[in-house]
């Protein structure tokens, strides 16, 4: 079976039972993955991702033990925080690109930010949560496949981009995330997470006071095994845990032509 091959065939989880089972395969995927290479599983951290489905499995999840929630879209994301706020120890990640004018919503409700590519909407965003008087877990998304459909900042831009984050007090910078080439040739997209890594090794040297870049958040579904081979400390899953998505993936990552007018 190749790497995507496997994502049509997620059977949907409808009990807390199919919830329970499923994050144990992905645990036990991820402590295999681990043992191939010598790192420790507690080392990866889960984050399940729950864009698409509706509030009554978000509650499955949580009731089988998911206490972070990854959402794509930020309105989305927002209407799930609502309807759920009776579950107060439930954290939402937001893994998908942000325009500046919802930067007030993520400031409001988001405990993370995993899609970070602009200065314009690190300032955005560092303004809100000063008046929220929060702050917010940032990962920077570095675009590692060349592929122009793909929101995140080139590797060469990542330096000063860096330099530049301190400006932003409320944002706490964690690492570096990357959706990998969508491909089912492994040997086509262990590259993108090579490359996140060797970035961040390069990087660490001279990144400024305040901002660390321990975490690399890469590897979904269909390919977190190499990633966590590469490095992940963090793996986005989505289908494993919930089924299979209805949507197209490209809904989630537009093509070039569909990318909003306030993309970089
Ligand atoms: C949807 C999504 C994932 C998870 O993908 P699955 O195939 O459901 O595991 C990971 N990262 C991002 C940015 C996503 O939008």
């Amino acid at each position: 079976m190749t790497l995507h091959e496997r994502h049509g065939r997620y059977p949907q989880a409808n009990t807390v039972e199919d919830f329970r089972r499923n994050l144990a395969a992905v645990q036990q995927r991820i402590a295999d993955a681990c043992l191939r290479v010598g790192r420790d599983p507690a080392s990866v951290r889960l984050l399940p991702v729950s864009k698409t489905f509706d509030e009554a499995h978000l509650r499955l999840a949580y009731a089988a033990g998911c206490r972070l929630l990854g959402e794509n879209k930020v309105q989305e994301a927002q209407r799930k925080w609502e309807a759920m706020s009776d579950l107060s120890d439930l954290q939402w990640s937001v893994i998908g690109h942000l325009q500046t004018n919802k930067a007030k919503q993520v400031a409001r409700f988001a405990s993370e930010f995993q899609a970070l590519d602009s200065l314009r909407v690190a300032e955005a965003l560092d303004r809100r949560l000063q008046v929220e008087g929060r702050q917010l877990d940032v990962f920077v998304q570095v675009n590692t496949s060349g592929e122009v459909s793909k929101y995140g900042l080139a590797p060469e831009a990542v330096a000063d981009f860096l330099q530049a984050l301190p400006a932003f007090p409320a944002l706490r910078v964690r690492g570096l995330m990357t959706l990998a080439l969508f491909s089912a040739d492994v040997a086509r997209v262990r590259p993108c997470f090579v490359l996140l890594r060797e970035l961040r090794e390069q990087l660490r040297q001279q990144a400024p006071a305040g901002i660390s870049l321990d975490e690399l958040s890469m590897g979904m579904s269909g390919d977190f095994e190499i990633a966590i081979e590469e490095g992940a400390t963090v793996v986005r899953v989505g289908q494993a845990i919930f089924g299979a998505r209805a949507m197209p993936d490209a809904y989630y990552w537009p093509t070039a032509d569909a990318r909003p007018a306030d993309g970089k």
